[in-house]
């Protein structure tokens, strides 16, 4: 950082977690690793184990503190970055990672240092260059390898790891980067704001620094070379705005934003427990999407009326191979009880296409396919190993014992896999009653998601089989435009306000309703409060999304009739584009 003279200026990056921060900026550098790459003589070999043993216990003991420090922090952080420990603390075990490394000194005689760096970096390569489509999470996992391979290098040097804990009260955080674990260490009472010069707005950090509920803003070029040490910033984490020695007409007006922001937060706490409820009384359910059990608090806290979507896959997860049936039932049950009579909709694995499984990948097509997303996903894959779907349906109805439980199954394109999937629940049960398990006393009920346009479409028909509709529109909206939805924003065909998809959600809940069959929306759309209006208005009462986003809609919700919903509805179904819808929306808001 260089001392400058204090002109107000202005420097934009990507806004990643919202909120107003004033502060002096203080930058957090990272001492620099170094390494050396020697050679071992064979008689060096088992010391240098032994050494190598002794910093994955160190790194091993660090990441368990680290986890043990999460209580301190908000439910949601926890639920972000508890996961990622579990990942780094899954590779310290007998991984192929450590595998590797100890070969590399067996075989190869490299120094453990080398062999660290070697052995990660390898790894980290074959996984950027695997197959499939889901580039994001390729970068991810390997990010998450070379992360943890930097973990180990420090502890066999010995070589600090960069501090948070001298920064100034109340600073913004400047860094060069930051790392998903360097937020793990972030006490987010202790700072206003982050900045960042590298960094995107989806990676696992900005994740991360969401989930700790500070402004934060990734990728501002040349901030760190302009300010000086202390000197006031204004950062605005929604716009990705920052202004430097700010004048007292930008103070003023942050100052404003700043309250206004405090004061919209505080009404939405006293949301939790008042009815989620049109001004017309139209009660609509919201409920909870879990991907993962850490979430579960969260959730309790949210005013959620049970789960609508339980994201099956993170069972499947980062092992080896997949859990046995009691596993599983274990699982589920603890999720059915924390619910406490509300009910959970178990989606059944959703794998194949970009979703990875580990444990599973055995199951897999050989040869990659060329079209994964329309290829072998979802109940198809199912379909092809029944042992598979058959364990987890079993668990499902164990866990029916603890409270009431729904199944779902993805990517539903026709009626026949709906009906085949029904013969293999009752044949699981009447199995179960054989052995004498404890169920719940009906069969639950057995829904799709609709988040095809074959599903959508055939809607009607699919109603007098499914006992209720989830509309995926994540999937819906990218089948629909064959648009990727994991495009960059800047690619603007995938957009779930297209007034073709809200075609597509329309026909769905005109058949639930004629089928009288209920039908909630589950994908992203259901937790952007801009959206709740025209989601009524197209008949939709119960939504499910990420606990964080319930008050927000719920504040929506109140303030709206059904009738003005429906006018906007209708408009929205007759517009050209989804600009115009956005234009409708906006109008209302
Ligand atoms: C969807 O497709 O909208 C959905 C909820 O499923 P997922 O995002 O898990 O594919
Ligand atoms: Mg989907």
């Amino acid at each position: 950082m260089k001392l400058t003279s204090a002109r107000e200026q202005r420097f934009s990056g990507y806004p990643v977690s919202p909120g107003i921060g004033i502060g002096p900026v203080h930058e957090a550098a990272e001492p620099e690793l170094l390494i050396s790459t020697k050679k071992l003589s064979p008689d060096e070999v088992p010391a240098e184990l032994m050494r190598l043993e002794e910093a994955l216990a160190r790194s091993r003991h660090q990441l368990q503190k680290l986890k043990n420090r999460l209580a301190a922090l908000p439910e949601d952080s926890q639920a972000e970055i508890s996961p990622l420990l579990d990942v780094y603390l899954h590779m310290l075990g007998p991984s192929r990672l450590l595998r590797g490394i100890r070969t590399r000194m067996q075989e190869a005689l490299l120094c453990p240092e080398a062999a660290v760096q070697a052995e990660a970096e390898a790894q980290a390569e074959a996984i950027l260059a695997q197959p499939g489509n889901d580039r994001q999470s390729r970068a991810r996992r390997a990010e998450e390898v070379r992360e943890l391979s930097r973990r180990i290098l420090r502890n066999l040097t010995r070589q600090p790891f960069r501090s948070f804990t001298n920064l100034a009260q109340g600073c913004i955080l400047a860094a060069q980067f930051l790392r998903p674990a360097d937020a793990a260490l972030i006490q987010p009472s202790r700072f206003a704001g982050i900045i960042t010069t590298e960094g995107g707005a989806d990676g696992h950090t900005a994740v991360m620094l969401r989930a700790l509920g500070l402004p934060a803003v990734l990728g501002v070029d040349g901030v760190l070379e302009t300010a000086a040490a202390g000197s006031l910033a204004i950062i605005d984490g929604e716009t990705g705005e920052i202004v430097l020695n700010p004048a007292k007409a930008s103070l003023e007006a942050a100052r404003k934003k700043l309250s206004a922001q405090t004061r919209a937060r505080r009404a939405l706490a006293q949301l939790q427990h008042l009815p989620a409820q049109t001004r017309d009384g139209v009660a609509v359910e919201l409920q909870a999407n879990l991907e993962l059990p850490f979430e579960l608090p969260m959730i309790a806290e949210s005013g959620a009326h049970g789960i609508g979507l339980l994201r099956s896959e993170f069972m499947f997860m980062n092992r080896e191979v997949a859990p046995d049936e009691d596993t599983q039932t274990r699982i589920y049950q603890d999720i059915v009880e924390a619910m406490d009579g509300d009910p959970v909709t178990i989606r059944v694995l959703d794998w194949g296409s970009d979703k990875e499984v580990e444990a599973l990948s055995r199951y897999l097509p050989e040869a990659p396919e060329p079209n994964p997303a329309l290829g072998l996903r979802g109940v198809r894959l199912l379909r092809r190993h029944p042992a598979l779907l058959e364990t987890q349906l079993a668990a499902i109805l164990r866990a029916g014992a603890a409270g009431p439980v729904r199944i779902m199954l993805p990517m539903v394109s026709v009626a026949a896999e709906l009906q085949a999937t029904r013969d293999i629940l009752r044949k699981v049960w009447r199995r179960l009653k054989r052995r004498g398990e404890r169920m719940a006393e009906r069969l639950p009920p057995l829904g799709i998601m609709v988040e095809t346009p074959a599903a959508a479409l055939a809607a009607a028909h699919l109603a007098r089989h499914a006992d209720f509709f989830a509309i995926g529109t994540n999937d819906l909206t990218m089948y629909t435009l064959a648009a990727d939805r994991s495009l960059p924003a800047g690619m603007k065909l995938y957009d779930p306000l297209e007034p073709v998809v809200l075609r597509l959600i329309r026909l769905t809940t005109e058949a639930a309703r004629t089928a009288d069959i209920p039908v909630s929306i589950c994908g992203e759309l259901a937790s952007r409060p801009q959206a709740t209006p025209l989601l009524l208005g197209l008949g939709i009462r119960q939504l499910s999304m990420h606990g964080n986003a319930i008050p927000r809609v719920k504040q929506v919700i109140r303030a709206n009739t059904l009738t003005n919903c429906e006018v906007l509805a209708a408009a929205a179904l007759a517009a050209e584009s989804a600009n115009d819808v956005r234009e409708i929306l906006a109008a209302v808001m």
